[in-house]
């Protein structure tokens, strides 16, 4: 009698929820290899629409603010130097989060996400960038020296050195803070504090791009923020998409070193057609330099890509959720 109790306490030790970790007792419920609790039952299938309401508002407002900046640079031009560059660099380094961190708790009211921990993986994610990030790419793989030898080792050094760094440290500020805890309880939860690790990480690399620059044309320094910010919001997207199954799934040991590679890889391979693109449309024009428009449309496009995909793939593993259960 001793002995089928304590196996039976083992196996309800095995029975703790995907969630939260309690056991999940005799009401829980078993999908894809997880449990989870009464309490949590639901969390599988639940779909956060304002999530997307938020990046939508976020990608429109970028590219707002981008066009009408445009238009009135194009009459009265503003170069950013000393003091200027310092002050109105950080002002413009920080809107990209600040506007999605307002958009995103205007649509968090009615489900709320504790906004602790978001703002908490966004700075993370800006942590990360400054402490690890900037001088790994700069001081120990010297990038600088090397990068702009050919294309093919251009595009070597995008995907294996800077895709791979940046997408592994954003990842490594969800998958090693909230990833684990009771608040990660949606399947957009990935999604949502990749963005915000990803946006923590661009608000530091604008930064040091403007500060850096020694004097910046806004109009140029504008979309240089913007298409940074993009992309590092919707690469870590990808590798949160993992996170989220992974803690809502039992997934085979390659599938968080998967998203972490697709990650990279379309980090890496934006990053190149970023310079090409540049490039190849001053050529074009027949001028010296680097042209930030292209760049930008590529951005767009890049965002409203991984955008829809995202939201499609959440859509297709809820669905499915909703049809396992009521299998069950
Ligand atoms: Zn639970």
């Amino acid at each position: 009698m001793l002995e089928t109790e304590e196996e039976l306490l083992e196996h309800e030790k095995d029975r703790s929820c995907a969630i939260c970790g309690r056991a999940v007792g005799s009401e829980g419920r078993r999908f894809k290899g997880r449990w989870f609790c009464p309490a949590h039952l639901d969390k599988p299938a639940r779909h956060r629409s304002g999530v997307w309401w938020a990046g939508l508002a976020q990608l429109g407002a970028l590219l707002a603010l981008v066009l009408l900046l445009e238009v009135f640079l194009a009459f009265i031009p503003v170069r950013l130097e000393g003091t200027w560059l310092i002050v109105a660099g950080i002002l413009l380094a920080l809107v990209p989060a600040l506007l999605w961190l307002g958009f995103f708790y205007q649509q968090d009211r009615l489900e709320p996400e504790p906004k602790g921990y978001v703002l908490g993986v966004f700075v993370l994610g800006a942590l990360l960038a400054a402490a690890v990030g900037l001088p790994l790419v700069r001081d120990v793989f010297r990038v600088g020296d090397w990068f702009s030898q050919g294309p093919l080792t251009t595009l070597a050094g995008s995907i294996l050195v800077i895709g791979f760094s940046q997408e592994f440290l954003k990842y490594a500020a969800v998958r090693y803070s909230v990833f684990g805890l009771a608040e990660f309880d949606e399947r957009t939860d990935g999604i949502i504090y990749g963005t915000a690790a990803g946006l923590g990480f661009a608000t530091i690399l604008n930064l040091d791009f403007i500060l850096g620059s020694g004097g910046l044309n806004l109009d140029v320094g504008v979309i240089a923020v913007v298409v940074t910010a993009l992309a590092q919001a919707c690469f870590a997207g990808i590798s949160g998409y993992f996170l989220g199954r992974a803690k809502f799934e039992h997934r085979p040991w390659w599938w968080l070193p998967l998203g972490l590679t697709l990650a990279a890889f379309g980090n890496g391979l934006f990053t190149f057609l970023r310079g090409e693109v540049g490039r190849s449309a001053i050529s074009l024009e027949g001028g010296g330099g680097f042209s930030p428009w292209p760049g930008l449309l590529l951005a767009t496009a890049v965002t409203l890509v991984v955008f829809l995909l995202l939201n499609w793939l959440i859509r297709r593993d809820i669905a499915v959720t909703l049809k396992e259960i009521s299998h069950q």
